[in-house]
């Protein structure tokens, strides 16, 4: 075996998978066609649970100190914002951070944890065998072949390896389009006089300022296209009666709203993360956000699998988790579109204005705002086990029992964790503390509740025992 992982595509999911496995001691290399970063930055937020996952391992003050925060953010572009400061959480936030400092925070990260990353190599194909499986790929010195135990397609929307592998894609292609222009020249005080209007418009690093434009004449045009400057300044006159001044573009792009949904997170030996297992319109900034979440769930069960202490079945828990939260996801972003796309449409104006005065009124309702800011943030994600407590499976609100699983291991609190100590030492860190509001908890290095006695059972060293190992695999004595 050449490694005993190879993830293709060092975007952030592959660039954070590859720290959650290294973290694990497990020999990780990326392979990346690009043969340096581009720069470019389609996302521009980290919501909440990033955050909280980056804060898990220890990192998040890194990317705290370069962005910057706010407190709300939108839903489907509705006046009424998602109020993520009510939210149960210590980063009540969505952080503006482009993704290409992102991108660069995280192959920080993962260089300092050994993990091998190597430009310039595209995965062509693959091919599985019941010990491993074979890459085939293509390099800066001619075609190459190697052999891994585990390969994680990582490698975005047109993933070559969930191509290889065979997993379907099923979904819809777009309907609508939208433009976005990163301009170095932009008229800023056009730009304030317009307001919040059919123009989105963000600041960037580098003095750029990003534009995002859907014009009713324009939207059908396939994502795929080419935007050209002169498009792009037509489309500002035609939408504001002015061109905002714009002028040295370094980034026209377009895109759209194709959803798809891989029909399996696995299959054998290959698994999908990221935009490789869920495409869709970027409504409310979650596609970027969704990957880390995925690469955080898959990390340390695919870890535990190559460490030798996996129980039957947890790989299979990644789909078994992830798959819903991309239904989720796909669903939540089609519904926001659509109301994009019929605003845009002369015949619906009334009535869509109707809808989102409606819509407004009902996020005003504090429940049903937490109820939308749960799901895009994604605090909200839980796991849920049949016949248990219902704490189990939701994200740990304890920081004490967070900070347990900083170097990926499973964290426990409560009186049994000198019993815990004995047997699990390389899988969980236990401290003899009790966790806010419970007798004891089991974290998973997820930061998901893994089990929980309440303050109202007593103590029983059996029950805790097979608890632990139905996670954590048999105890080492
Ligand atoms: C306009 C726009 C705005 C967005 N805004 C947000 C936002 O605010 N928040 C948010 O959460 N998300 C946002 N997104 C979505 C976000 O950009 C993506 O979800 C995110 O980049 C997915 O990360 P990834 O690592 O899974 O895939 P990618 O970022 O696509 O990375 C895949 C990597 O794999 C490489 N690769 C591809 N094929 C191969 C191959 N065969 N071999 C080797 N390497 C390969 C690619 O070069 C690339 O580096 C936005 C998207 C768009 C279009």
């Amino acid at each position: 075996m050449d490694t005993d992982v190879v993830i293709s595509g060092a975007g952030p999911t592959g660039l954070l998978l590859g720290s959650e496995l290294a973290l694990a001691g497990v020999r990780v290399r990326i392979l990346e066609r690009q043969s340096a970063r581009h720069g470019q930055s389609r996302a521009l937020t980290l919501h909440p649970r990033s955050i909280e996952i980056l804060e898990l391992r220890g990192l998040a003050d890194r990317f705290l100190a370069e962005g910057r925060t706010v407190p709300s953010w939108h839903f489907a572009g509705l006046s009424r914002e998602l109020d993520f400061s009510a939210l149960d959480t210590r980063h009540g936030y969505t952080l503006f951070l482009e993704q290409a400092r992102t991108e660069e925070l995280l192959e920080e990260r993962a260089r300092e944890l050994g993990v091998e990353i190597v430009y310039g190599h595209e995965v062509v194909s693959l091919k599985q065998d019941d010990d491993g499986v074979e890459v085939v790929g293509t390099g800066p010195d001619g075609d190459f072949r190697l052999r891994a135990a585990y390969v994680v397609g990582c490698d975005g929307g047109r993933s070559k390896v969930r191509e290889s592998a065979g997993i379907g894609f099923p979904g819809s292609d777009g309907t609508m389009s939208s433009m976005l222009g990163d301009f170095a020249v932009v008229d800023q005080e056009e730009i304030a006089a317009a307001g919040r209007g059919p123009v989105l418009v963000a600041p960037l690093s580098g003095g750029l300022t990003r534009l995002v434009v859907t014009s009713p004449r324009r939207m059908r045009v396939p994502a795929t296209e080419p935007v050209s400057f002169e498009e792009f300044r037509e489309t500002l006159v035609e939408l504001t009666g002015t061109s905002f001044g714009i002028a040295e573009p370094r980034w026209l792009s377009r895109f759209g709203n194709a959803t798809r949904l891989a029909e399996n997170y696995r299959s054998g030996r290959v698994f999908l993360a990221g935009d490789a297992a869920h495409i869709h319109f970027p409504a409310a900034g979650q596609g970027l956000n969704t990957g880390l979440q995925d690469a955080m769930n898959l990390g340390w069960k695919l870890a535990a699998e190559i460490n030798g202490w996996a129980t039957a079945g947890l790989l299979d828990t990644y789909h078994a988790e992830r798959f819903p939260i991309g239904q989720l996801v796909t669903d939540n972003t089609q519904a926001q579109t659509l109301l994009l796309e019929l605003t845009l449409v002369p015949d619906y104006q009334r009535p869509v204005a109707a809808l989102r005065g409606l819509l407004d009124s009902l996020l005003e309702i504090p429940e049903v705002n937490a109820r939308l800011a749960g799901l895009v943030s994604a605090l909200s994600t839980s796991y849920p086990a049949p016949d248990s407590d219902p704490l189990v499976g939701t994200r740990t609100l304890d920081p004490e029992s967070a900070n347990l699983v900083r170097s990926g291991t499973f964290g426990y609190l409560g009186d049994g964790a000198a019993q815990v100590a004995e047997g699990w030492k390389d899988r969980i860190t236990a401290a003899d503390a009790k966790p806010a509001n419970l007798g004891e908890a089991l974290v998973r290095p997820d930061g998901h509740l893994a089990w929980v006695r309440r303050e109202t059972d007593p103590p029983d060293p059996a029950l805790r025992e097979a608890a632990i190992t139905a996670w954590a695999g048999e105890a080492r004595r």
